[in-house]
């Protein structure tokens, strides 16, 4: 038998923009249901210290942060849910959101909170490899790679955090980075420059990998299509993507408008989506800052937003 709900707040994603919305829907009384999503925390779960988030003069470890936010939340009667939300259909009111299990919830207002994922380069390798050599987060898997050869796609502060890491763990990280210099931060540049350990490939491409069980190194082009274009095996144990990411808005994207790249689109200086009571919040709708501080500060935002729609409609 399906299972039927109704909430006057339905907030999906448990990130810093979705623990954030719970705790002021919370407060404001609003008693949110929040679906956490597949990844629990959101992308901060996967990274080790946040040293840009205010208030942590030491930094903090991301795993612990999400798991305080949480913990705030449900301090103010957040009802947080492990699963994910499959189906919207904002055609009627209340909305309906349907749940992997089948639960169907009415809700008056939702927040969606979904992040963003990270990206893979397209090559069937990565499938091939996949959980054998290729990773898409360093924290998750860079244990694995203890006094091994890596290496990391990427020029961005990820990859750098990323290969930074690495490198505290592995014997050798190479970075293979597409232009010839980093898109990172200077103090984040400058980590990975000093950092001994740690050999920049700059205008390198990753062709494909190879390996009889797992990965065993990859097939990289130096210049491609330029005349002094250079062809050459990297003998490797490990491969870490850090390129980027794509927002988790599918499940939305019928309903509200996105930009070309997927990120939900929304009214200048605010949360509010096309639809009345539908609001967007953190990386989803974030194709330029994607800080935590700043999808806390729209998580907030939205959640002031969706108390503000209730109270004018009645609800
Ligand atoms: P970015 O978009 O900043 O960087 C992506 C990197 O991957 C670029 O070097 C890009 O190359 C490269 N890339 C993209 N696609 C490909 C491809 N198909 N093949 C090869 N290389 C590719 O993403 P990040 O995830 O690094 O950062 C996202 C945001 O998060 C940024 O604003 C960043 O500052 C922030 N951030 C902050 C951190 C911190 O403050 N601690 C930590 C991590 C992220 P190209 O330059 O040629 O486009």
């Amino acid at each position: 038998m399906t299972t039927k709900e109704y909430t006057r707040c339905l907030i999906v994603g448990s990130g810093p923009a979705g623990y954030t919305a719970a705790i002021y829907a919370g407060r404001a009384n609003l008693k949110p249901i929040q679906y956490c999503g597949p990844q629990t925390g959101g992308q901060l779960t996967q990274t080790t210290e946040v040293e840009n988030f205010p208030g942590y003069p030491q930094g903090v470890d991301g795993n612990q942060m999400m798991l305080d936010l949480r913990e705030q939340a449900q301090r103010f009667g957040a009802d947080i849910r492990d699963g994910e939300i499959v189906k919207a259909d904002f055609s009627r009111k209340p909305y309906l959101l349907i749940t992997d299990n089948g639960t169907e919830i009415e809700t008056e207002t939702i927040i969606v909170a979904t992040g963003a994922s990270a990206k893979y380069l397209g090559l069937s390798d990565e499938q091939k490899y996949a959980g054998q050599g290729v990773s898409a987060c360093a924290t998750c898997d860079g244990f694995f790679y203890r006094k091994k050869v890596v290496a990391v796609v990427g020029g961005g502060d990820t990859a750098c955090e990323e290969a930074t890491y690495l490198a505290g763990l592995c014997s050798k990280v190479y970075m293979i980075v597409r232009k010839p210099y980093l898109r990172a931060s200077d103090v984040m540049k400058k980590r990975v420059e000093e950092n001994e350990k740690i050999e920049i490939l700059y205008e390198h491409n990753t062709l494909g990998l190879y390996g009889e069980n797992g990965v065993e190194g990859a097939h990289l082009v130096k210049r491609l299509g330029e005349t002094d274009e250079q062809r050459y095996d990297l003998p490797l144990d490990g491969f870490f993507l850090a390129i980027g990411h794509t927002p988790n808005t599918s499940v939305f994207k019928a309903w509200l408008d996105c930009d070309n790249v997927g990120y939900i689109r929304t009214q200048a200086g605010t949360p509010k989506t096309n639809i009345e009571g539908v609001f967007a919040a953190g990386d989803c709708a974030d194709s330029v800052y994607r800080q935590a501080v700043v999808a806390a500060g729209s998580g907030c935002m939205a959640a002031l937003e969706a108390e503000r729609y209730l109270a004018e409609h009645n609800k």
